[in-house]
């Protein structure tokens, strides 16, 4: 079996963003080929902490696919400050001078697709493009622990998530599939205050969790547990609508958003201040305009770091994305900048500033620690969709006994997506078009 038949068996798709299936990137060429442990959103520790437990594993499969991608250079990139976990990957990067060591300086977002491609290669990745097209992969680093497990057969059933933020015993914890956050909050010592909200993710790019029975998927990256009028969670209520008429009422034009917008500072034709402007003049209607919602990649720099008035440009964009969807808009944005714009050098976000500022600096996890696991639940909600693509074509029924392993769900024919497997053994108690429900036997 081929790595990519190996990757696509196991059901592996990208641990560190949207889901990307890993056997359509493993059977790709390039020149280069770049392990992302940047982790740069505050508080998650996710990455740093399968960095330090797992440098082997990780170290193997970068050389595995580092052969089947076919690139001549191939980086660990990690951030300077992760000494520890630089000390633990010395021994296999000295054992193999083809991977080279890139040390990232702290700024967000230093783990973006588009800006690691930058900072290591210096080449920039077209508008509405991918790392491929300028002859690079990018693997997240827990990625490419599943990839080490695929090769060995071993099919993607655990997920490590960080939990943080008011709860008793914060860390990173190694959790089934499908088990609910409410599961996984309770292995973590429960909450510390009656009152609370959950964000998934993390605070620059997660979203609030309308409920804790929602489960965790192959995607999950960490839980923050927050109080209720913390300023992470009061900025993901307020509806796009109300962004509007604030952008009307009090954006004085400073184009700080722009200044600061990482995508604008590579190159980009994204310009938020000018989105906000045309929202107060009402001309956001213009196709130019709206089709900027393309080229956001919805970091949050904007509204967390860069607007002296509390705006938030990313819902603007967020808003222009549902109508470029339901419109049909066509993309005007597809040529390639020439080169990132000098302001990039002096102009990246510092991470501690920005950890002080979303008032997060009293729940930063020590950089190394040991993953505990979390026991497996009496049952779990398996999603069919935890990747992007076609949702999985569930091939069991309510009534089977399934083993922790097996396939429950297969890729449609043709179709991108990722195989399911059931993360516990025991009996299917429910499918639908969403996911499959397993009891513990
Ligand atoms: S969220 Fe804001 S800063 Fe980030 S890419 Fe979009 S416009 Fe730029
Ligand atoms: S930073 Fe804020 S006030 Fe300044 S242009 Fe952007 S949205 Fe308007």
């Amino acid at each position: 079996m081929s790595l990519a038949e190996a990757v696509k068996a196991a059901g592996v798709v990208g641990a560190g963003g949207a889901g990307f299936p890993t056997h359509v990137k493993v059977a790709s060429r390039v020149d280069t080929l770049i392990a992302n442990g940047a982790e740069c959103e505050p508080i998650l520790a996710t990455d740093q902490w399968v960095m330090a437990r797992h440098a082997g594993e990780i170290s193997e499969a970068l050389r595995e696919v580092a052969q089947v991608v076919g690139a001549r250079r191939v980086v660990l990139a990690v951030k300077h400050k992760y000494q520890e976990v630089i000390r633990r990957f010395r021994p296999f990067l000295d054992h193999d001078p083809r991977i080279a060591l890139f040390e990232l300086g702290d700024f967000y977002p230093s783990g973006d697709e588009q800006v690691l491609v930058n900072e290591v290669t210096g080449r920039v990745v077209p508008e509405g493009g991918l790392p491929l097209d300028v002859g690079v992969v990018v693997q997240n680093v827990s990625t490419l622990l599943n990839v080490h497990r695929a090769m060995a057969g071993t099919p993607v059933i655990r997920k490590h998530v960080t939990v943080a933020g008011e709860v008793r015993r914060p860390g990173v914890y190694v959790v089934p599939v499908g088990t609910s956050a409410a599961d996984v909050l309770a292995a973590a010592g429960g909450a510390t205050l009656p009152d609370f909200r959950v964000v998934d993710g993390g605070p620059m790019m997660g979203f609030l969790l309308p409920d804790t029975d929602r489960p965790v998927t192959k995607t999950t990256s960490g839980y923050l547990v927050l109080p209720p009028d913390h300023p992470v969670v009061q900025r993901r209520l307020p509806s796009p609508k109300a962004e509007h008429r604030l952008a009307m009422a009090v954006c004085c034009g400073c184009r700080m958003c722009t200044d600061l917008c990482p995508r604008y500072l590579l190159g980009h034709r994204i310009e938020p201040h000018k989105a906000m402007r045309a929202v107060q003049s009402r001309t956001e209607d213009s196709a130019h305009v709206l089709a900027m919602g393309y080229l956001c990649s919805l970091c949050g720099v904007c509204e967390a770091y860069a607007c002296p008035m509390g705006l938030s440009p990313r819902r603007v964009f967020e808003s222009f994305k549902v109508r470029l969807g339901a419109e049909k808009v066509p993309n005007p944005y597809r040529a390639r900048p020439a080169e990132a714009r000098e302001a990039r050098a002096w102009s990246r976000v510092p991470k501690a500033r920005l950890t002080e500022r979303l008032q997060l600096a009293r729940y930063v996890l020590p950089p190394v620690g040991e993953p505990l696991p979390v026991p497996e639940p009496w049952e779990v909600r398996i999603p069919l969709r935890q990747h992007i693509g076609a949702p999985a074509r569930p091939v069991v029924r309510s009534g089977d006994r399934v083993a922790a392993g097996d396939c429950i769900a297969e890729v449609p024919e043709g179709a991108l997506g990722a195989r399911v497997h059931a993360s516990i053994s025991g009996v299917v108690a429910g499918v639908d078009d969403r996911s499959v429900r397993i009891v513990r036997r």
